[in-house]
């Protein structure tokens, strides 16, 4: 089995059958779609020869950033569609690993195969619906519902729901003025208010380096308790795993899980709001998974 997380500055492979035996594991600089795709196959061809132990790979697994086409049988399945990643709009991603292996492949989003990871292995395993949830670069969010992750006509886009902001006025700073937002197709959604480039942008360094006792955290907080309340009213999963270099930073969740219950009022039921078990391997994880049997009918 071979998996390939693609991100917005690295791609990670690796060849395995799960979090026990992940094999091979490389990672690769993302920069144009050509010569990315390329160096994976190159990495899958030794890995082949090397970990794999000859054996030739039987599946694909995907995990990719997004948009992209996740829909089998779609004239896009398979690519990158709007991006906004410079040069990576429509790439064809499975395109290349097929000409070099043409086996089953699964492909999808980072977060349906994180949510597809956690759930078969990680904190959501025993669990029919689990959310999974990245705040870093951007915000992204994906469901796997009784072992399949969600589609519709294509995958969720949690991360640019709008919520209602929460601007309190700083002590001694007078009235606000609004913060636009960075999100490059909406201003102020949720990527574009609680992204780790959004916080950058609006409090002038990265949200890294804010000290836990900051007031960017209080409203964080706030617009990430909006959306979680979204997605328990809209979704009802019964965990929600938040992470990302903003998003998983451990002071945030016993504010966060108490600001969710006052906010849903006891109107419905509380899911667990928790870490991701598989922490940062959730993601090639998930790849993983997406190329596993049940995900690979092609
Ligand atoms: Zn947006």
């Amino acid at each position: 089995m071979a998996a390939l997380e693609a991100g917005g500055t690295k791609c990670v492979c690796a060849v395995g059958t799960g979090p026990d035996d992940l094999r091979a594991v490389g990672r690769i600089p993302t920069t144009t779609p050509d010569e990315t795709l390329a160096r994976c196959v190159d990495f899958f061809r030794a890995a082949e020869a090397g970990h794999g132990r000859g054996q030739a790979i039987a599946a694909w697994g995907v995990a990719t950033f997004g948009p992209a086409g996740v829909r089998r049988g779609a004239p896009d399945f398979g690519r990158l569609t709007t991006t906004p990643k410079a040069g990576w709009g429509g790439a064809d991603m499975l395109g290349p690993l097929r000409a070099f292996r043409d086996v089953p492949a699964g492909f999808d989003t980072d977060v349906n195969g994180a949510a597809l990871a956690e759930a078969r292995w990680g904190a959501g395993a025993g669990k029919s619906s689990v959310l999974y949830l990245t705040i870093g670069t951007g915000i992204g969010g994906g469901l796997c519902l009784d072992g399949r992750p969600l589609h519709g006509l294509n995958h969720p886009e949690m991360g640019h729901i709008w919520i209602p902001r929460e601007d309190p006025p700083l002590p001694g700073a007078g009235t606000p003025r609004p913060f636009a937002g960075t999100c490059p197709y909406h201003g102020d959604c949720l990527e574009g208010l609680a992204s780790g480039p959004a916080i950058a942008a609006r409090w002038g360094q990265p949200a890294e380096t804010l000290p836990e006792d900051h007031p960017a955290w209080a409203i964080h907080l706030g617009h990430l308790a909006r959306a979680l309340c979204t997605f328990i009213y809209t979704l009802s999963p019964e965990i929600i795993l938040i992470g990302g270099g903003v998003g998983g930073r451990a002071h945030l969740f016993p504010p966060l899980r108490q600001r969710v219950a006052e906010l849903v009022n006891g109107y419905a039921p509380l899911p667990e709001i928790a870490p991701p078990g598989l922490g940062d391997r959730a993601g090639v994880l998930g790849a993983l998974a997406l190329g596993m049997p049940d995900r690979s009918s092609e």
